[in-house]
């Protein structure tokens, strides 16, 4: 009785959900099942496409919890794969740090390669540690005299010279000539015009004191007066006469070898004083007054300022310090 008087005071909306359910239950239904079927197709596949991927760390938490069983050949065939991934990221060509150039290697034991025209750098190193690679002549070599046209420019005559020199030994044609590179002579002409100006003396480059080959310059190596230490002489790859940057300056002042103006003011035309008295322990060679480097005018007049040898200068820039 309770229970038919509810059912007649249930809500519109309740009455209109039974008929709904009463007359499409079937349908439904069917719905309903597919829908659970549906459900559980998902699942299998999603299982079935994970399961090589769970199986593979169990191996190998296996493999590394059992260290005693294994023999030593068994645990080196589990370590290929970090070894693999490693040269991926390292083929990154590294650029030549400042003053150790294509020609020069830090190899000392380096046979020279023979090669013509190897290539210049105006800041390159070449002492002990630094090597020239080529045993040919470098780059935008020419005559001095091709360059340096003004009266106080005196050239020696090569045959006093090979007189004078017992180490110096005329071999081909071009040996007759001083050579060197073409931009530091315009601007070694440059100065000593400058210094002529203003001292009315000339200078000297010596026939030996611009450009050397490699034999004469290992000549001289083979030749020198061992008393003397550190060397005034270098072999024959690791002097910078073989650049053609470096030249023997003569000033031609009498007997005075006065080369204050020199040293004050080379540095605006792009040289420094590459072997100075206080730097000798660094540069491995004795002071030399007369043997000034091309760097070029900003470099050089940065050398000047900071006071440092081209060893120095090549660390500083390096950001090694
Ligand atoms: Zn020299």
């Amino acid at each position: 009785m309770d229970n038919r008087r509810y059912r007649k005071k249930e809500s519109p909306l309740h009455a209109t959900l039974r008929r709904i359910w009463e007359t499409s239950k079937g349908l439904l239904l069917i719905v309903l099942a597919l829908v659970l079927v549906l459900i559980i197709v998902l699942l299998i596949s999603k299982k079935n496409s994970s399961e090589p991927a769970d199986e593979k760390p169990t191996e190998a938490v296996v493999k590394h919890k059992t260290p005693t069983p294994v023999s030593p050949d068994k645990d080196t065939t589990a370590t290929p794969e970090p070894v693999t991934e490693a040269p991926t990221a390292t083929p990154t060509p590294t650029p030549y740090p400042i003053g150790l150039c294509e020609s020069v290697t830090t190899d000392t034991e380096a046979e020279p390669i023979a090669r013509d025209n190897w290539p210049v750098d105006y800041l390159m190193l070449v002492n002990w540690d630094y090597r020239l690679k080529y045993s040919g002549n470098p780059e935008n070599l020419v005559r001095v005299d091709s360059v340096l046209t003004e009266s106080w420019y005196q050239i020696q005559n090569p045959i006093l010279v090979k007189e004078a020199d017992r180490n110096f030994v005329i071999e081909t044609e071009d040996d007759k000539y001083d050579r060197g590179n073409r931009v530091a002579l315009e601007h070694l002409d440059e100065m000593c015009k400058a210094y002529h100006e203003a001292t009315g003396y000339g200078v000297k480059v010596s026939q030996t004191g611009a450009y050397r080959n490699y034999a004469t310059q290992d000549r001289f190596w083979n030749r020198r007066d061992k008393s003397i230490n550190p060397p005034r002489v270098v072999p024959g790859n690791a002097s910078e006469h073989r650049t053609g940057l470096g030249f023997d300056v003569w000033v031609l002042d009498g007997e005075k070898y006065d080369y204050k103006w020199l040293h004050a003011h080379c540095h605006e035309y792009g040289f420094i004083l590459r072997y100075p008295s206080d730097k000798t322990k660094i540069t491995g060679v004795t002071y030399e007054q007369w043997h000034f480097r091309y760097v070029g005018i900003e470099a050089a007049t940065e050398i000047h300022n900071l006071g440092m040898c081209l060893e120095e200068y090549v660390k500083y820039k390096n950001g090694r310090e």
